[in-house]
């Protein structure tokens, strides 16, 4: 008994049905004798629906109404939720963000969580009841309603939990846990028990859609347990622990899991003088234009020329061509080239921290399919390649069992 924390995401909450199966599942839990507090998403689809209708108007619509009116999708899960729990004879009352006093900074539509003042909560916890809450959303120090950025619900459920200091924030959605990689692509992996935060912050940066990667950061940062799980399948989901020993023991593979980033595109530039300061005359344009680059690869020297080749989400590909082309003829380079039918494919494990000849296991992999790797960058933690994109299911699958990961 204790403290629980549970979110429930969209799917979870997409018709007044499912809200009626999370308020006896929530029921439940409470007879057992925890103490209950609900973020809840708006119903699935709800939140798209709201920022159509806004883009209906204004192409950029403006951020403040903006929030005012995704906060809303939100609003409509947590009081019907209360009264499906009030039909469960729990006692039950709903707050917006702003209520509970989640005070955030004044980025519209990407706001960032500064405190949470628990007392309200507290109060209504004393008093038996089970809190309410609508995730995703909060309001800045002059009252503005602020929201979180997509996904945000997962981050409103970790700073609660944090807050609380819960003894564990559950996040209930349409998986039961984290896998090995997507079952989608590979129908042998497998879920796994424990993953740590920098496993999963990994994992989500590089394309795994379980968390919102802030929510990630959050837990790590304040060392919240916290464990995804399936809202209507019984089973103990998967923990996302800050202990590396916990995960690292003998039996855990050296590599846990193999993620796919599919929207990458590449940008190369040929035959730049090979000088001091090249590099940041060609990546700083790009950064100041709020392109996000991800991998870089310089090539050595010929000619006291060189290639420099970055990649970028593909959906950036346009706008960082013309910001390369720009810098392009002020350096005097022979050519920009791009290229955005590729993927990134990592593999990403805490052990590879202390096993050597990891690198060559996955090119070795990937030779014997013929696939032709085109960068490569890696961390203490991971080791990620760019490939050609038709080969990106062949290279997660065979991957997935040079590593032994299938199931
Ligand atoms: N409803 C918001 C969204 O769709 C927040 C969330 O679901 O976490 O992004
Ligand atoms: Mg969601």
């Amino acid at each position: 008994m204790g403290l629980l924390v549970q979110k429930y995401g969209g799917t979870s909450v997409a018709t007044v049905k499912r809200i009626q199966a999370v308020a006896e599942k929530v029921a439940r839990f409470r007879q057992q004798g925890h103490d209950m507090v609900i973020v809840v998403s708006a119903m699935s689809g709800e939140t798209n629906r709201l920022v159509a209708l806004a883009k209906e108007i204004q192409d950029n619509p403006d951020p403040r109404e903006m929030d005012v009116l995704l906060s809303t999708g939100e609003q409509v899960t947590i009081s019907l939720l209360c009264m499906a729990l009030k039909m469960q004879g729990c006692d039950a009352r709903s707050y917006t963000g702003g209520q509970v006093c989640i005070l955030t900074d004044d980025a519209h539509t990407k706001a960032r969580i500064k405190s949470i003042d628990e007392q309200r909560i507290r109060a209504d916890i004393d008093k038996g009841r089970i809190v309410v809450v609508a995730g995703f959303q909060g309001t800045d120090s002059n009252g503005n309603i602020t929201t979180l950025g997509r996904g945000g619900s997962d981050t409103t459920g970790v700073a609660l939990a944090a807050a609380l200091k819960a003894d564990e924030c559950q996040i209930y959605t349409d998986v039961d846990g984290v896998y090995t990689t997507d079952p989608r692509i590979v129908p042998t992996a497998s879920r796994l028990d424990k993953v740590t935060f920098e496993e999963m912050l990994e994992m989500a940066s590089l394309g795994s859609k379980v968390l919102q990667i802030r929510a990630v950061e959050f837990a790590g940062k304040y060392n919240v347990p916290l464990r995804v799980l399936h809202s209507f399948q019984d089973g103990p989901g998967t923990l996302i622990t800050l202990n590396d020993e916990e995960c690292s023991t003998m039996e855990q593979p050296i590599v846990s899991s193999i993620a796919i980033h599919c929207d990458e595109a590449k940008v190369t530039i040929k035959g730049i003088p090979d000088v001091p300061g090249v590099a940041s005359k060609v990546l700083s344009p790009i950064s100041d234009a709020n392109i996000e680059i991800d991998v870089i690869v310089q090539n050595i020297s010929a000619d006291n020329t060189t290639d420099l080749t970055f990649t970028v989400n593909r959906s950036d590909m346009a706008k960082a061509q013309s910001v390369i082309n720009g810098v392009s003829a002020e350096l005097g380079a022979k050519d920009v080239l791009t290229d955005d039918s590729v993927v990134k494919v990592s593999i990403v494990g805490v052990g590879m921290r202390s096993h050597a000849g990891v690198a060559s296991t996955m090119f070795k992999a990937l030779a014997k399919e013929n696939i032709n790797i085109q960068m490569i960058t890696t961390s203490e933690i991971k080791i990620s390649v760019i490939i050609e994109e038709r080969y990106a299911e062949l290279a997660v699958r065979s991957l997935h069992s040079a590593f032994n990961l299938d199931g």
